[in-house]
């Protein structure tokens, strides 16, 4: 790279990129109605990044002043020597500005690898957990098992992964009834909790016009049980936080759809074969896969790519819930959530 060129992802409109999710497979051990047909055709493998392919894009990230890693999927605790990754990417922090690693999973391997996350100097980890009753759980997820679900919760704070935050997905007619017993729950073993607006990220089964939720709904259900206060924070990304008193805990909403995110965006998305994702809701990507093959190890290429990339980075994302088909085709599995 010459003397004068960029060392930070600043993209045409002025935002600076300090946040990278990284999709590590596009395969999970669930079937979530909302997230994926019952029947999926996953990528061949050979067209997956190589754990070192991620691990070389998430240093050169690092090196453009990227401060947060989210590991995500599918469900990315199906990859192999998953834990090896989370190793090499804790050590960014000690090389890079790297100030925060987190994962977002369903739950269903935390009792394997909590304890070597945590020593891998992983910060937080978002569970996927939609509902608490066992027979509802195994229809919404199609093949999974809460009883799994609540042991990965206890094993990561047994190991000493205390930052938690639940994330519930709420369709009405299907989960509408669990959203206080949602919050009752993680406020009580100390977590945060995210209720998330369904997307229509995909072709999925039923309609989603029909199960979509909004969040002013959830809110004004939880107000029927709980006091919430409006906080400051905010995360640069489509969350709004609220406290209620008596608890450390906050309670988030993510609505793309009813409060637009766009204008403070800080992220890009990489997904599992390698295309970088500049906005959740559009097509515009770059494809670092041929890069990286075509020019293995070559870091100040790879650099130069990503600051080109910022470029094309569109200023707001174009959702539609009532839209009749989906406006972008890829599942959420794909994209990483
Ligand atoms: N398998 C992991 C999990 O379930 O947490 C990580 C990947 S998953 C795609 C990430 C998040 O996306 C989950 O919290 C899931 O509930 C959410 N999600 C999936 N499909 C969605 C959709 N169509 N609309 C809104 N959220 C969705
Ligand atoms: Fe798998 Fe997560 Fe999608 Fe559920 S939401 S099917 S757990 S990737």
């Amino acid at each position: 790279m010459p003397d004068n060129a960029p060392t930070q992802l600043i993209d045409s409109f002025g935002r600076r990129v300090t946040y990278v999710r990284m999709s590590i497979t596009d395969r999970c051990d669930f079937r979530c109605v909302y997230c994926m047909d019952e029947e999926m055709i996953f990528m061949p493998r050979e067209k997956l990044l190589t754990l070192e392919e991620i691990a070389f894009l998430m240093q050169a990230f690092c090196e453009l002043g990227v401060e947060q890693i989210r590991i995500t999927g599918g469900e990315p605790l199906v990859r192999k020597n998953v834990d090896g990754l989370m190793q090499q990417l804790g050590a960014l922090k000690q090389t890079t500005g790297l100030k925060q690693l987190t994962l977002t999973t369903n739950g269903s391997r935390l009792s394997r690898y909590s304890q070597t996350f945590y020593d891998a100097g992983l910060d937080r980890i978002n569970i996927s957990l939609d509902s608490l009753k066992p027979e509802r759980f195994k229809q919404l997820t199609r093949t999974g098992k809460l009883d799994t679900v609540l042991a990965g919760i206890k094993a990561a704070q047994q190991a000493g992964l205390t930052k938690l935050k639940i994330n519930a997905v709420i369709m009405t007619g299907r989960n509408e009834d669990e959203i206080i017993d949602l919050a009752q729950f993680s406020l009580e073993h100390k977590m945060d909790i995210s209720y998330i607006e369904e997307m229509p990220l995909g072709h999925v089964t039923h309609d989603r016009q029909e199960s979509y939720c909004s969040s002013d709904t959830v809110r004004d259900t939880l107000k029927t049980a709980f006091n919430l206060t409006e906080s400051t924070v905010t995360t640069g990304g489509p969350s709004r936080y609220f406290h209620i008193a008596g608890y450390d805990n906050r309670i988030g909403f993510i609505s793309p759809h009813s409060h637009n995110f766009c204008a403070s965006c800080n992220r890009v998305r990489v997904t599992a074969e390698g295309r970088l994702l500049l906005c959740l809701g559009q097509e515009h990507s770059v494809d670092l896969r041929h890069i990286m093959r075509a020019h293995p190890n070559d870091m100040p290429r790879l650099k130069q790519t990503l600051i080109k990339a910022m470029a094309i980075k569109p200023e707001s994302h174009d959702f539609k819930i009532d839209a009749p088909q989906p406006i972008i085709f890829r599942h959420m599995s794909v994209t990483g959530g």
